[in-house]
């Protein structure tokens, strides 16, 4: 079974589209949509916005749905200047940028003191199924494997876009992608996050994001479709 999370309407509505013999259940307020995606067992859910909502979905899709493989599909802001609108990051890895107990303990920041870990690792496996993937789909934008940074806030000041630059070497930042790496860590469970760049994440980004996020959402969605078929 493969579990994907779009955080808004407009990133999992073209899956729920198309997908065939859906069954619907609603849970912690989310509708979970179970059945063929593309030939394959798959679960599609809109969880909303931020890293709580996430969590709680991708642990819902683990304990309920038994998911083997989970995807995160969605926009991102950019934080790579070689990346440009509808441009795609596949994760390599992802971290939460706005975790720090570095005052209390020295722990880096997006450091989990109980994890001991900062960035989660997207799955080898998928992150190559998906970079084919976007070879084979030939979309005409730029793909790359890279860093993403995730926090609960929309990233709209060059300021904090330059820190997450310098402090993570992240290529784009959205709002659900590390936390639910972290549910797929904690759980075991392989994962990777797609992610299509809607804006800059500077002062540019809430108009870039308003014109752009169902182009660029469309883009991930289209990927996520080829890559289910090889997974
Ligand atoms: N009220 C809006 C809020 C969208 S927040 C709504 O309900 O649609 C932005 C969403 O797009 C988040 O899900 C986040 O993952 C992603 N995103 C795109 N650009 C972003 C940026 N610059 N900073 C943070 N998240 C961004």
């Amino acid at each position: 079974m493969i579990g994907i999370i779009g955080a808004r309407f407009d990133e999992v509505q073209g899956l729920k589209d198309i997908m065939k013999k859906v069954k619907v259940e609603e849970k912690a307020g989310m509708q979970f949509y179970s059945g063929d995606l593309c030939g394959k067992d798959a679960v599609v859910v809109r969880c909303g916005i931020g890293k709580v909502n996430a969590s709680i979905c991708a642990q819902i899709l683990v304990d309920d749905f038994h998911i083997d493989y989970l995807i995160n599909t969605g926009v991102a802001g950019s934080l790579n200047n070689d990346m440009d609108i509808c441009d795609i990051v596949i994760s390599r890895k992802a971290i939460q940028h706005d975790f720090n107990t570095g005052a209390l303990d020295d722990c880096d920041p997006g450091e989990i003191p109980n994890i001991g870990t900062k960035f989660f690792d997207a799955d080898d496996r998928m992150i190559e199924k998906a970079t084919r993937s976007a070879q084979r789909l030939n979309l005409g934008v730029k793909v790359i494997e890279g860093i993403i940074a995730t926090g609960d806030q929309f990233i709209s000041d060059k300021d904090v876009k330059d820190y997450l630059v310098e402090e993570f070497d992240a290529d784009c930042c959205e709002m659900e992608g590390a936390s639910i790496a972290q549910v797929a860590y904690l759980n075991d469970v392989p994962f990777v996050i797609l992610r299509a760049i809607s804006d800059k994440a500077d002062g540019s980004a809430r108009m870039s994001f308003d014109d752009f996020v169902s182009k660029a959402a469309e883009h991930s969605m289209q990927l996520v479709k080829e890559m289910v078929v090889s997974l």
